[in-house]
């Protein structure tokens, strides 16, 4: 028990850098960017609404910040991962019993001993494909919460290649948008 404690405890402290700590600045205002499955897109501000992205552009209403961008990210961002973590599920006869999207911090994903994975919404503004070694990291904890060498072979066999993905994460970190409202 006190084992299995110290290894979560290791790797939360292993992980807290993942996301950098002196993300841009954004406004809010016609014209700025913002990072969505790796493309980015440019912000318009319309009189009144949600949120949405609608023929290549971001509507956000007057007035509107961070936080209504924040939660448009976890909105959009819980369906999508819902779907996209299913064939790894499968390929990794992953237990996992849900899935959520929310802020953690520093850290792209978590996940507890009952199967409920937790991935940033952050994590939203990465390709596709480094989303993807987000998932399957993360489905490899609900075997092995430590980083050993089994855990690496977990990932390994799911995802061959996956040294190359955690390196491009590593430096896509620093660039992603990080308000405060979102950590
Ligand atoms: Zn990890």
């Amino acid at each position: 028990m006190v084992e299995a404690k110290r290894s979560w405890l290791y790797r939360k402290l292993a992980e807290k850098r993942d996301l950098g700590e002196a993300p841009p600045e954004k406004e809010y205002v016609s014209g700025e960017g913002f990072l969505y499955l790796g493309r980015s897109y440019r912000l318009r501000i319309v009189a009144s609404g949600d949120v949405r992205l609608i023929r290549g552009r971001l509507e956000l209403a007057k007035g509107g910040a961070a936080k209504d961008l924040v939660r448009w990210y976890r909105r959009v961002g819980e369906p999508w991962l819902r779907k996209r973590v299913q064939p790894w599920v499968s390929r990794m006869g992953a237990e996992m019993t849900g899935l959520r999207v929310r802020p953690l911090g520093y850290r792209w994903g978590s996940c507890s001993q009952d199967g409920q994975v937790n991935i940033h919404w952050a994590t939203m503004q990465l390709p596709p494909t480094l989303i993807d070694y987000v998932l399957v990291h993360e489905l490899a904890h609900l075997q092995r919460p430590d980083h050993g060498p089994e855990f690496w072979r977990i990932v390994e066999r799911a995802m061959p290649g996956y040294e190359d993905y955690r390196q491009r994460l590593r430096s896509r970190g620093n660039e992603l948008w990080l308000p405060e409202e979102g950590r």
